[in-house]
């Protein structure tokens, strides 16, 4: 078994293994790829678990406690942006860092003191990779950075490129609302261009690449980002697709278009290098760099033919609730900003919903599947963590062995009865600790969080 970083770099491992492959159903992708990682004998199996485990009130009727024990999540509080968001590379999954709705995609600079980059130029971008490689990869920019794509309302179900116009952003045009209604100027738009490309050559995109890289082993060596921006679109805030490949073709793509809807990002605060949208009269409120390290998850699995997604055909389609959720676990959803915490909440309350959240069917969009598809994620790495990771965590992490001596009191009820623990005596040495664990199966999270408390 494994930590939770080592668990997805399996993970992707095993669904790399398909990459060339184009007839094999993404839910049997998925299906091989939980056997091979984890304790579970398939994706029903694992779901079927999962929706138990965290929905059981009786078994822990605490619902903090539930989530906290079962997928190692650990919820924020309201307008705290200071904890762990649960990304499968921070504290709270693991890893010996806190990352922070901030911190998860680092920067350090002035974002209004740097120069853009030049319209339709293509600039180089490099970062180490897991494995102390140095990637390379590229970013097309647009040919003018006051002209926006207009997609004039188009949403999944009427997705053509064929009506697409490129538009001027003059004082005549606005971004508008579904409802019509003209709310941005021109000028706005313009600028929120300006904050975002300088954003993504400067940071988002490769500090995105380096997290993607740190958290799944997977990388987007040698490919191209093709970057575009929207007008008069806001049912989707940001999206990412191959342009080199015919449909059903999900083999490795080497140029990925990311798009970003200009009127859910014109309010946009200029100076701050996470893209801060959450300012007075914003439209959605998060920073922008989360959503483009979700977003580069999408472009780095359809580089390397680990996406086997669809829209509108059942053949090869993986579940929403995994294409959302693997997108979403590398810049986490427990904390504070975005809203997800009112969504994990709802779902551990509701078995039903949790049940319903993790139908099979594909798609995009679905808000609920991205929350359900990242508890799904944290459960599987969770429950892949053996008692000997747990304490080297702790090792790792520095802090007082005293938690565990109560933590061992309440694991006695989860070790293999092989596993002889005193559970009367709370006062046990780490050496005690070490030799009575080496041979269990799977250990209580209790333990590690133990030492979080
Ligand atoms: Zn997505």
């Amino acid at each position: 078994m494994a930590t939770a970083v080592e668990t997805m770099t399996k993970f992707m491992n095993a669904l790399t293994k398909y990459s060339n492959d184009t007839t094999t159903s993404g839910v049997a992708i998925l299906d091989e790829a939980v056997k091979e990682t984890t304790r579970f004998n398939g994706l029903q199996d694992a779901i079927n678990s999962f929706v138990n485990d965290v929905s059981d009130t009786e078994a822990i009727p605490d619902l903090n406690q539930r989530l906290w024990e079962t997928c190692g999540i650990v919820l924020g509080k309201k307008d705290d942006f200071t904890t762990d968001t649960g990304a499968v590379s921070g504290y709270n999954a693991g890893g010996l860092t806190v990352k922070d709705a901030a911190g998860i995609v680092p920067e350090t600079g002035t974002l209004s003191e740097l120069a853009m980059p030049k319209a339709g130029s293509t600039t180089t971008h490099k970062y180490i990779n897991a494995d102390g490689k140095e990637c390379t990869f590229y970013i097309e920019w647009p040919a003018s950075f006051t002209q926006a794509i207009d997609r004039k309302w188009q949403t999944y179900s009427t997705y053509n490129p064929d009506l697409w116009t490129t538009v001027e952003l003059t004082d005549q045009v606005f971004s508008e609302t579904k409802d019509g209604e003209k709310i941005y100027t021109a000028e706005q738009l313009k600028k929120s261009i300006e904050t975002i490309t300088k954003g993504m050559e400067y940071w988002w995109a490769d500090e995105s690449a380096k997290l993607i890289s740190d958290s799944y082993g997977i990388d987007f060596d040698g490919k191209t980002l093709r970057v575009r921006f929207l007008v008069n679109q806001e049912n989707v805030q940001a999206d990412t697709g191959a342009t080199d490949k015919k449909e059903n073709d999900t083999t490795p793509s080497n140029v990925i278009e990311m798009t970003f809807a200009l009127p859910l990002y014109a309010k946009i605060d200029p100076d701050d290098p996470n893209g801060n949208t959450r300012v007075d009269g914003g439209t959605y409120m998060n920073y922008l760099d989360r959503t483009v390290a979700h977003e580069m998850v999408h472009a780095v699995m359809y580089s390397n033919g680990t996406a086997k997604i669809y829209e509108n055909n059942g053949v090869v389609t993986m579940p929403e609730f995994f294409t959302e959720g693997i997108a979403e676990l590398v810049m986490g959803l427990d904390d504070y900003d975005g809203g997800n915490m009112e969504r994990i909440e709802k779902l551990a309350a509701d078995k039903s919903a949790l049940a319903d959240a993790m139908t099979l069917s594909g798609g995009t969009g679905t808000s609920i599947r991205y929350t359900s598809g990242y508890m799904f994620l944290r459960y599987l790495c969770q429950q892949s963590m053996e008692a000997n990771d747990i304490l080297s965590l702790i090792d790792a992490k520095g802090e007082a062995y005293s938690p565990i001596d109560t933590a061992l009191l309440k694991a006695g009820d989860y070790m293999s009865p092989s596993a002889s623990v005193n559970t009367d005596t709370a006062a046990i040495n780490t050496q005690d600790v070490n030799s009575l664990l080496t041979n269990t199966e799977s250990i209580n999270p209790m333990l590690f969080y133990a030492s979080n408390i």
